[in-house]
């Protein structure tokens, strides 16, 4: 099973969705709010919104 890169996100503030990496190596914003949604952590990543899914690095249905 490939590792899965991207994560879809929500925000806790506003509930907008959205997709980042897993793996983040800045400060991710939400584009509608500007809450932090995840921010790089030693290795790994820290995020502050519920994780909706996980995807991919390519999206084929399942
Ligand atoms: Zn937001």
């Amino acid at each position: 099973m490939p590792e899965k890169k991207f994560v879809r996100i929500k925000c806790s503030d506003c509930e907008n969705e959205q997709v980042t990496f897993k793996r983040v190596s800045s400060k991710v914003e939400c584009l509608v709010c500007g809450a932090r949604l995840a921010e790089p952590t030693g290795g790994s990543s820290l995020f502050k919104g519920e994780i909706i899914e996980e995807l991919g690095a390519s999206e084929e249905g399942e």
